[in-house]
């Protein structure tokens, strides 16, 4: 295929009017057009398509591309019509006919490129079409799907195992924006192609601010972020549909633009605020993870996750979404314990398998470290996709704001005495109620008033209570029993606290507007 070897960079030119390739683009095209079965991660709006685009113009025969979605195969197949591919798609959405039509076309040689759904391949006889096809490469877009090591599986996506096994001597491209390692691993071994080229591309965007804050007052903080940044399009993605709905109606009621929108939604009211958002008629969308995939917008400033991503994955995909443009963006993310316990319960409810259940947890915990991280936050985002980390990043809250650390012996003595008189029975408010001395009905009724550790610790506000005690448990120094009304526990280290045999350092708190403000000054 050596006089081919021009064609790529000419290709690229004629039908998508781009000068150069980024950089991984071409080796991986080459190592396609060789024959090669390849495993491409690559962050999303990196460049994956033209990756099995331009080898499928090179080849004679057909490129097959699998991908998930549906609604975005429509899009994506004008595009390549509009730039002068023979391109098409077959999904359920058509009817008979035009599905006929379409594979007619293919049959006949009359396309380059025909996208199509697992769900469509597997519904009839996968085999027996394909073979009926001359057909050059397998693209396998989302390919993460197949994995349920990854965070998004879908069953359909495992019968795709039966290519390499059947046609083994067409090349496999795998693609997806979202894959630690294990899960690339589990791709290539699911999909029989253990000897695929593997092409990581970096995953650093140092355009964006990373910051986390306590899970607090979030309208307010939102409200807050807002104004210091008016008019700027952002998303905010929320765990729960109704939780959506609220948000947007706050901040609507407070004079924002806002729009909900979930997979609950009407198919006309999501393409409709979609393509407003898309067009800035809407400064801020609303929504649940259902939002974003495929949608490309390039001046989104910043995404503000409302409550804590079960995986650093998702989490990183969903982030990803602002600053396409390499403009200062920001992704704020808000973390709190309650998170972590409705995650845990989600996980625990979830009817996965145990050996599942546990790369769930271990996902999470992940994703935990990273909001919970003393050092730099792109450190821990960076090496979790296995990418090295020559120095901290200067563009993260940490980075920005080095926690300064105090002696909290006795500090964390007067909670963990207040714990131990309470016979371990109390949860967050209440422990803090106890230690800043609030004669609220609880308190008063259960006799909590009259505790020597009573009011001990009026000298602090809520606010840093709460975010003293966090530290605390995540430095494990405590513990907590999600299932005993979260309530917490004493452990061997609290003791030694106690005792006064081990002492204990934590971060000075810092107010969500003082953080703010120092970071506006840099
Ligand atoms: P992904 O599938 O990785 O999310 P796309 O394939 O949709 O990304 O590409 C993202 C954008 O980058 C598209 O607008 C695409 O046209 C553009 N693009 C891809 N490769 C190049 C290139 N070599 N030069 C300039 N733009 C490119
Ligand atoms: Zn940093």
């Amino acid at each position: 295929m050596a006089h081919k070897s021009k064609l790529p960079l000419q290709l690229l030119k004629k039908h998508f009017g781009y000068d150069s390739f980024r950089p991984q683009q071409a080796e991986i095209i080459n190592q396609a057009l060789e024959g090669k079965d390849v495993l491409v991660l690559m962050p999303t709006g990196g460049g994956k398509s033209i990756c099995y685009q331009i080898p499928a113009l090179v080849f004679e025969g057909l490129t097959i591309v699998i991908s998930p979605l549906i609604a975005l195969m429509k899009d994506q197949v004008e595009a390549l019509k509009a730039n002068g591919i023979a391109a098409a798609y077959v999904n359920s959405s058509q009817s008979n006919t035009e599905q006929t039509e379409v594979i007619d076309r293919a049959r006949k040689g009359d396309l380059k490129l025909l996208y199509i759904a697992p769900e469509r391949l597997f519904a009839a006889d996968a085999e027996h079409f394909l073979k009926s096809l001359n057909i050059s490469l397998f693209a396998i877009d989302e390919s993460h799907c197949i994995s349920s090591w990854g965070h998004d599986f879908r069953p359909e996506y495992r019968k795709l195992g039966m290519l390499k096994e059947v046609f083994s001597e067409i090349p496999v491209m795998a693609l997806t924006a979202t894959a630690d390692k294990v899960t690339r691993r589990d791709i290539c071994r699911q999909l029989g192609i253990e000897n695929a080229v593997e092409f990581v591309s970096s995953f650093d965007r140092p355009n964006i601010r990373l910051t986390v804050s306590p899970g607090r007052k979030k309208m307010q903080q939102i409200t807050d972020f807002l104004k210091a940044s008016p008019g700027q399009s952002g998303i905010i993605y929320c765990l729960s549909r109704k939780n959506t709905e609220k948000v947007a109606e706050d901040l609507r009621n407070k004079g924002f633009s806002a729009e909900y929108y979930h997979a609950g939604c009407t198919p006309d009211w999501r393409s409709k605020i979609q393509e407003k958002f898309i067009n800035d008629d809407i400064q801020i969308i609303v929504a649940t993870i259902a939002f974003g995939m495929g949608i490309d917008k390039s001046n989104v400033r910043w995404v503000i996750h409302y409550n804590l991503p079960g995986n650093v994955e998702g989490f990183y995909q969903e982030i990803g979404r602002a600053g396409r443009d390499g403009e200062p963006s920001h992704a704020l993310l808000f973390f709190s314990y309650a998170d972590i316990m409705q995650r845990k319960r989600f996980i625990d409810e979830s009817g996965a398998d145990e050996e599942q259940k546990g790369v769930l947890r271990a996902k999470l915990e992940r994703m935990k470290q990273y909001a919970e991280a003393q050092i730099c936050r792109r450190r821990i985002l960076l090496s979790y996709f296995n990418e090295k980390v020559e120095k901290d990043c200067g563009n993260c809250d940490v980075c920005l704001n080095p926690p300064k650390l105090m002696d909290a012996t006795v500090l964390a003595q007067k909670a963990l005495s207040a714990v131990a008189r309470t016979g371990e029975s109390v949860a967050l408010n209440t422990l803090i109620d106890i230690l800043r001395g609030s004669r609220n009905q609880t308190i008063l009724q259960k006799g909590y008033d009259r505790l020597p550790t009573f009011a001990v610790g009026n000298d602090l506000k809520y606010e840093e209570w709460a975010d003293y005690i966090m530290q605390m448990l995540n430095a494990g120094v405590m513990d907590i029993a999600y299932d005993e009304g979260h309530s917490f526990k004493l452990n061997e280290q609290s003791i030694a606290i106690l005792k006064g045999q081990q002492k204990l350092q934590l971060a000075n708190y810092i107010s969500y507007s003082e953080r703010q403000e120092m970071m506006n000054q840099k």
